[in-house]
């Protein structure tokens, strides 16, 4: 630079742990972290599901549920008092006057610590849905089996294939397929191979590997198969497969950036004790400690870590892949917001106004051109952007490239794209942080397309 003035940054830590062996030491290879997001069209049964999981799991208290299930019959509305159980998420959060964009449920399997990314029982859940896909590690797609509707889930218009597709752009392999409300259907085995049959010719077809995705039986209203099979139900007769919850457990977990420099985005921010600032967002690569130094972006302030809790162990220290909650000193409180970013002050992250980007074009109405005006959202960030240029046209599974220079970019198509933006982002390669460099393009608040970054050209 031209600054010879220019003061060496401040270094992260003064003494470094021996990191992996901490990890191990703590981690044990075992309860490894997954964090899952549930997708699927609105009435699949997603938050009956997994509120009726997370009741089974010990996570709802007897009582609370207990109190669910007598407002819902008084309601009239007994079906719903699983579904519940998430919903409660938000009001909690509400009146405690939090903002939690993606409100964070945590269950356990036999290797697996997950969390449910999402509030699914959101009405309006797919902003939330697609904030969750953007972080999410695997997915849980969820399809209605009963008479007509997994078809009409299915079709266009409805958001099984463009959820199944969404999640597969953002980087997302693995697939547990809940083939839910079967009990309607007196648990028909020939109706199961139906819907499976279908959802595998077109997961395969957006690029999913058959042996990526699971297929599971289940009723999330009955609570059959979810984390038991009951000997002597119809459903045993002809199923000896995983439940959804051993389905989950084989998921594997990706690699965590855990030696790499320190990555997180600022999800929420409030006001912690005295003069400190809270923060919270996932740590998407490296490890913390108190009184690391961490550089607060884009604006350049390094701020103190004072103190860190996560969701899954009490100890004051977080690895990659925790959701955290930070507790910073030396922060003025006017310059912290929620999409910013926190780093290693040494390895900052890189400012982009200009990206190549391979991005999957969903089923929408006019096509991609160049110039077109979109939001670019990735992490807790939304901002304007510009198709600066369609440089090609790209086979969806394989990658190939069909066309150069394509004038458009047709629904249901895939591309390399370049984007500018009126603003710097802090935004790093897929190749190098998952988390960070995958994003979605949006327009009028519906969703046009998903991608990775593959290149910063500015
Ligand atoms: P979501 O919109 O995908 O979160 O769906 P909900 O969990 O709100 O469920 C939608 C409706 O389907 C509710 O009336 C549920 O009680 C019902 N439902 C959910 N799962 C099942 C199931 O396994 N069997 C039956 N019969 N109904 C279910």
């Amino acid at each position: 630079t031209t600054t010879p003035a220019a003061k060496a940054p401040p270094k992260i830590r003064d003494k470094p742990v021996d990191v992996v062996s901490e990890y191990k030491s703590r981690r044990g290879g075992e309860q490894s972290l997954l964090n899952l997001v549930v997708v699927g069209h609105v009435d699949a049964g997603k938050s009956t599901l997994m509120g009726h999981v997370l009741y089974l799991r010990g996570n709802v208290a007897q009582r609370t549920m207990h109190k669910y299930e007598q407002e819902s019959r008084k309601m009239g509305k007994q079906s719903f008092m699983y579904a519940w159980v998430l919903d409660d998420t938000e009001e909690e959060s509400v009146s405690r006057g939090v903002t939690v964009d993606v409100a964070q449920r945590v269950f356990t399997t036999g290797h697996r610590t997950v969390t449910l990314l999402d509030a699914p029982g959101h009405r309006d859940f797919i902003p939330n849905m697609i904030t969750g896909a953007a972080r999410a590690d695997a997915a849980v797609l969820v399809v209605d089996a009963s008479t007509g509707e997994f078809e009409a889930g299915f079709e266009s218009g409805g958001q099984t294939r463009e959820h199944a597709l969404l999640v597969r752009s953002l980087g997302v392999s693995q697939l547990v397929v809940a083939i839910n409300k079967l009990d309607t259907v007196d648990w028909s085995e020939e109706r199961m191979k139906e819907v499976r049959h279908s959802l595998r010719q077109f997961l395969k077809g957006v690029g999913y590997k058959d042996i990526d995705v699971t297929y599971v039986p289940c009723s999330g209203l009955s609570g059959e198969n979810l984390v038991k099979r009951t000997a002597g139900e119809p459903l045993s007769a002809w199923y000896s497969g995983p439940t959804l919850l051993e389905a989950i457990d084989m998921l594997k977990v990706p690699e965590r950036g855990i030696e790499k420099p320190v990555r997180i985005c600022v999800c929420d921010v409030y006001k912690g004790q005295g003069s400190n600032m809270c923060v919270s967002g996932r740590l998407d690569a490296g490890y913390l400690q108190p009184n690391d130094r961490l550089l607060l972006m884009p604006q350049g302030d390094v701020v103190n870590l004072k103190n860190i809790q996560t969701d899954t162990q009490a100890d004051n220290v977080a690895f990659a892949g925790d959701h955290v909650t930070l507790t910073l000193s030396g922060i003025d409180p006017a310059a912290l917001h929620i999409g910013d970013f926190l780093c290693d002050p040494t390895s900052p992250i890189p400012l982009a106004t200009k990206v190549q980007a391979r991005i999957v074009v969903f089923n929408i109405v006019v096509p991609l051109i160049k110039g077109a005006q979109l939001d670019f959202h990735y992490q807790s960030v939304t901002e304007p952007a510009t198709i600066r240029k369609l440089v090609s046209q790209l086979h969806k599974t394989t990658g190939q490239t069909l066309k150069s220079r394509p004038r458009a970019l047709p629904k249901n198509s895939a591309g390399m794209v370049e984007l500018e933006f009126s603003r710097p982002l802090c935004l790093e390669l897929f190749r190098d942080f998952r988390e960070m460099g995958r994003f979605m393009l949006r327009t009028g608040g519906t969703t046009i397309a998903a991608g990775l970054v593959t290149k910063i050209l500015d």
